[in-house]
């Protein structure tokens, strides 16, 4: 079949093989979770459920890819970190997304039933795009994840105060929005603390900050082997530098997963 006279369709296919030496993010998200979260009664502004699903597939691809170092998640998204050295099918943009975004899917629909076990999935069931990027300093990486922090942090104080002023306040969702438009973090804090009670720094971590799950690249963790799951550990986030000699390469399957809930920025 390779070399059939239909073959020379082949050279259509364009390269897309990403910049050498730089961190390729993958960054999924999920399509239309806005009506799928109301579809499916999630709490607002955060359902724990929909959370520790979104950890778990996240948790499934990093077993499942074994280059992938780090990875970060809040709301509908995840992003997950191939070292500077990662030849993982060649460096492909569109092998590295699709492989991560429908092993992140499938294990998102295989699990839902642990997390909503009286909420069936129906269809359109539920999916998730994906981009790679590149990042070719430790900066820019932080930077990124920052960045995804950043959002989360603004997100989560808009949700949780426009959610007060509805469910608590029992205002019209339109007239909460208006109530906010145009105020400031500070404004928000306000709100929540005097109207509500409501310590905006007392919020869950999870909320506040989102999800770092990281491999355990320490020579003591890979001996002796262990398939010990997923460990929730507070601590700080491990150096981004890729520590493991290459003689070490492919990294053993067995090497324990943590996740944590750091600052990645600096108000
Ligand atoms: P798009 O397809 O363009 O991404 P979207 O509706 O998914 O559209 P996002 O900007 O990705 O838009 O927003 C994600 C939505 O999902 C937000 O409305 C967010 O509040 C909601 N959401 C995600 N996770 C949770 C959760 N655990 N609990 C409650 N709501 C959630
Ligand atoms: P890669 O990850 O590189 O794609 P692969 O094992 O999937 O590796 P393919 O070239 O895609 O390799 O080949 C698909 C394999 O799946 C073949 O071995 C093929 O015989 C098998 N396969 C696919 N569909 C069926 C089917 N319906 N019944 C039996 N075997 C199947
Ligand atoms: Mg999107
Ligand atoms: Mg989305
Ligand atoms: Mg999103
Ligand atoms: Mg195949």
């Amino acid at each position: 079949m390779a070399n059939s006279r239909f073959g020379y369709v082949r050279s259509f296919e364009q390269p897309d093989t990403l910049l050498p030496n730089t961190y390729v993010v993958v960054r999924i998200d999920g399509k239309g979770f806005t009506k799928l979260t109301a579809k499916y009664n999630f709490v607002k502004p955060n359902d724990t459920r929909g959370l520790g699903l979104m950890n778990a597939a996240a948790e499934a691809v990093m077993k499942e890819l074994p280059d992938l170092v780090l990875a970060y998640g809040q709301s509908d998204e995840y992003s997950f970190v191939f070292p500077k050295d990662c030849q993982l099918f060649e460096r492909r943009a569109s092998k590295l997304t699709t492989l991560i975004v429908s092993v992140f899917t499938a294990n998102y629909v295989f699990a839902w039933s642990s997390y909503f076990p009286d909420t069936p999935l129906t269809p359109p069931l539920p999916s998730f795009d994906g981009r790679a990027v590149c990042y070719p300093s430790e900066l820019n990486l932080r930077d990124y994840l920052s960045w995804r922090q950043v959002d989360c942090h603004i997100n989560n104080l808009f949700n949780t105060t426009f959610w007060a002023l509805v469910q608590q306040g029992g205002m019209e969702r339109r007239a909460a929005e208006q109530e906010l438009s145009g105020t400031v973090a500070a404004d928000k804090n306000e709100i929540l603390f005097s109207r509500f009670g409501i310590n905006y720094n007392n919020e869950p971590e999870i909320f506040k900050k989102g999800t770092v799950l990281y491999r355990d690249l320490s020579p003591a963790s890979t001996l002796p082997p262990t398939t010990t799951p997923a460990k929730t550990v507070q601590s700080p986030l491990p150096p981004l530098s890729h520590p493991q000699p290459k003689k070490l390469l492919p990294r053993p399957m067995s090497q324990p997963l943590h996740s944590t809930y750091p600052s990645l920025f600096q108000d």
